[in-house]
């Protein structure tokens, strides 16, 4: 059969605002806003506060290195795609760079370089010694055949043979991937590299040196910064109420976590569909329904059936919002009525939202500190990977329980200290340790 070439970059805004359209039931994606310029406004804010010197912040303004490869696979109709594969390594003050991959139609450079700086953030509040990277292909993941996604993962994988590496840069699942994906990356880089590499990513199957806990990492880590942010802020954990959106990883781990925690979640929601119930959602019959209905919520009978909108302006203890970026703006954050949001998505508040919700009282545990658990165990991944010896589920769940109450204490206090939000807060905290380390360093 004759090879047909067409390039999926071809109308690539239309079809990010396709995708986003279809994608978002809350209209949350639709207008593509510089994510990188609403990281840059919140360091700019932070920076000040600290008194962070103009060299260092120069620094983290900009990326190290930003690579776009363009990624022919084979289509299982024998038509060949070209697909576009970002990576950005934002930082490496800290150490490696460490940071997940994204397959979705939105993907693009001002996006991966936002995600990329956040992970720099992130890992410094953790205080864990990588950098920040991020990497994304353009690509709607439900509309491949697993052997199309196959493909293209391990092609993209010897694209970037040269910037991955178990001590340079350690990619991780993201939105769009999980640990299949990162099977395939092993198995490619393996190959180019002529000898067994797990520890080039984390999120494995625990067959090839996983870590327990890992898969549910991100979604323990927003359940136990939301208990954390009900202690500071006196919200009764006995009478607590949480609404929850998304329900793939962080969400789904996230609701059945905080459910197990006794916190009454009322609502969840997937980019299919959003149900409420006053009474309390089952969240064991909602993750086997949507583990036998292709992974989706549609058609859920265990709740009331509402929009994605209305389940962010719930009248709850807790909102999480653990899906895509940018569903709280201007537009809808006077609407808001949860006394604590705890972002497990990355980047679901705009810049201009965060005023309106300081405005309002509404405290907001930040990305960067609240879906920090994820890194947090794809570091103990790393760890044992290289240790060669592997800890119980309890062991990891311990480690990280502890450095996530120890990170939400250390960004509570300087919020304090600097009288500003959690989210400034948590960037302070994370340019306090990048300025040592960056001055240690020194520069050429
Ligand atoms: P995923 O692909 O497993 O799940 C995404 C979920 O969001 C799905 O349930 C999907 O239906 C839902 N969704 C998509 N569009 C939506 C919309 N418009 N309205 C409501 N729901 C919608 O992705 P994930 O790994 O759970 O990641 C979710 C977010 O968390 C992303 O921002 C990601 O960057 C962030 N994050 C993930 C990890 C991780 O370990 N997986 C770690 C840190 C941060």
């Amino acid at each position: 059969m004759a090879t047909k070439v067409k390039s999926a970059t071809k109308g690539t805004k239309e079809a990010a605002k396709i995708a986003a359209a279809s994608h978002s039931s809350n209209g949350a994606a639709q207008q593509h806003q510089s994510m990188f310029a609403a990281v840059l406004a919140r360091l700019d804010k932070a920076a000040k506060l600290v008194n962070l010197s103009p060299e260092v912040a120069a620094v983290l303004r900009k990326a190290e290195k930003q690579i776009i490869v363009g990624v022919p696979v084979k289509m299982d109709d024998g038509s060949v795609q070209v697909f576009d594969g970002y990576r950005v390594v934002h930082s490496t003050a800290i150490g490696p760079s460490k940071g997940g991959i994204r397959y979705a139609m939105d993907v693009d450079l001002d996006e991966v370089q936002a995600l990329a700086a956040w992970m720099t953030f992130k890992c410094a509040i953790a205080n864990i010694p990588y950098g920040g990277a991020k990497g994304g292909i353009m690509c709607d993941p439900r509309k491949m055949s697993a052997g199309e996604l196959e493909r293209l993962t391990k092609a993209y994988t010897v694209a970037m043979a040269d910037v991955f590496g178990v001590d340079k840069d350690i990619p991780a699942p993201d939105m769009g991937t999980g640990k299949r994906e990162m099977a395939w990356i092993v198995d490619a880089f393996s190959k180019v590299k002529r000898h067994y590499e797990p520890g080039v990513v984390t999120g494995k199957p625990l067959t090839l040196g996983g870590s327990e806990g890992r898969e549910a990492a991100t979604g323990r880590g927003v359940m136990v910064a939301a208990l954390e942010a009900m202690k500071v802020t006196g919200v009764n954990r006995k009478t607590a109420t949480a609404a929850i959106q998304g329900f793939g990883n962080v969400g789904s781990h996230a609701a059945r976590l905080m459910h197990n925690a006794k916190i009454k979640i009322v609502a969840i929601s997937d980019h299919t569909a959003a149900f409420h119930s006053p009474k309390g959602i089952d969240v064991i019959a909602a993750l086997k329904y949507a583990a036998d209905n292709g992974g989706v919520l549609k058609g859920f009978k265990g709740g009331k059936e509402i929009s994605n909108e209305e389940l962010l302006t719930l009248n709850v203890d807790v909102l999480a919002p653990c899906a895509i970026q940018n569903v709280i703006t201007a537009k809808n954050a006077n609407d808001i009525n949860a006394k604590i949001i705890v972002e497990g998505a990355n980047g679901p508040t705009s810049a201009e939202a965060d005023d309106i919700l300081a405005a309002k009282g509404i405290v907001v545990v930040p990305d960067i500190l609240a879906n920090g658990g994820g890194v947090t165990v794809s570091y103990y991944e790393w760890v044992q990977n290289r240790y060669g010896h592997y800890w119980t589920e309890a062991e990891v769940a311990k480690k990280q329980d502890d450095s996530m109450i120890r990170a939400f204490e250390n960004v509570w206090y300087n919020a304090k200290q600097y009288k500003t939000t959690m989210r400034i807060g948590a960037y302070i905290t994370a340019l306090k340790r990048l300025e040592k380390a960056v001055k240690y360093k020194g520069f050429f």
